[in-house]
């Protein structure tokens, strides 16, 4: 469930500069697909389209088969997992900005998330600049910590669809591979679509696609592409 298909998807925010030009490919239900490229190549406006924060000036976007033109951003949103680039924190604790609109769940769920993201102890502490009449004086997370928490509320969510969106760019590279498993652990079994700059932070992507200049112009598995330079 969560298949992702985009058909010959054309798309310009203005109309004298297109930014995709004809992108095909599709994520199979459970597997994981990687868009690389450099900046401006459209990546991101990739994740926005299958969010319907835009629409296509021509293709189509179908989740299951269905076009998403026929959905609502709503029920996108509760489909589609994003673990961003960046994570704002509200001003309370981190078992509340994980649980934040998701309100249903238990604190025991609350509780295994953080687990699972391995931030749970941190779970009844604020963050840092967050002044109680206590005068406690939070804590200040590291990025990858930040991460942690991102991570912590897409495990809550539980969604068929997860886009991870350069989700490790800011890290150094000990916690980079240290996300890098926790984000691998949670897209087991779901549909993920990873945008990144680099070939070396994709590895166990099922399929990489090489995006330039709003064109697909290698696609194939790491080995393939490392193998074709
Ligand atoms: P990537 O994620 O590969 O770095 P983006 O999809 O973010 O690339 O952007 C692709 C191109 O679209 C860039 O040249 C960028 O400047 C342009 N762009 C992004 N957002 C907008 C916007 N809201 N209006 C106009 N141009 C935009
Ligand atoms: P969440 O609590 O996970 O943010 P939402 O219903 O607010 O759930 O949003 C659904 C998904 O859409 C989230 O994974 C979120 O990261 C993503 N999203 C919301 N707003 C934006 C945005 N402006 N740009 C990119 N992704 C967004």
């Amino acid at each position: 469930e969560g298949a992702v298909r985009f058909e010959d998807v054309r798309f310009a925010y203005v109309p004298e500069r297109p930014i995709l030009k004809g992108v095909s490919f599709e994520v199979p239900a459970g597997k994981t697909v990687a868009i690389v490229g450099p900046s401006g190549a459209g990546k991101s406006t990739i994740s926005r389209l299958l969010f319907r924060f835009y629409e296509p000036q021509s293709g189509r976007i179908l989740i299951d088969g269905q076009p998403i033109a026929d959905a609502t951003q709503k029920s996108l949103r509760a489909a589609i997992g994003m673990v961003p680039q960046d994570t704002v924190l509200f001003n309370d604790t981190i078992g509340y900005n994980i649980r934040y609109g998701r309100w249903e769940a238990t604190e025991a769920e609350v509780e295994e998330a953080a687990a699972l993201a391995q931030i749970d102890r941190f779970i009844r502490s604020l963050p840092e600049g967050f002044a109680t009449s206590v005068g406690e004086r939070g804590l200040k997370l590291s990025g990858g910590e930040k991460q942690r928490v991102a991570i912590a509320r897409t495990i809550l969510k539980g969604p068929p669809i997860l886009v991870l969106d350069e989700a490790t760019s800011a890290l150094d590279s000990f916690t980079e591979k240290d996300i890098q498993d926790a984000l691998e652990r949670i897209s087991r079994g779901r549909t993920t679509l990873v945008i990144a700059h680099r070939l070396s932070t994709v590895v166990n992507a099922d399929e990489i696609l090489v995006l330039d200049k709003g064109v697909v112009v290698e696609r194939g598995s790491h080995p393939d592409l490392l193998s074709r330079g």
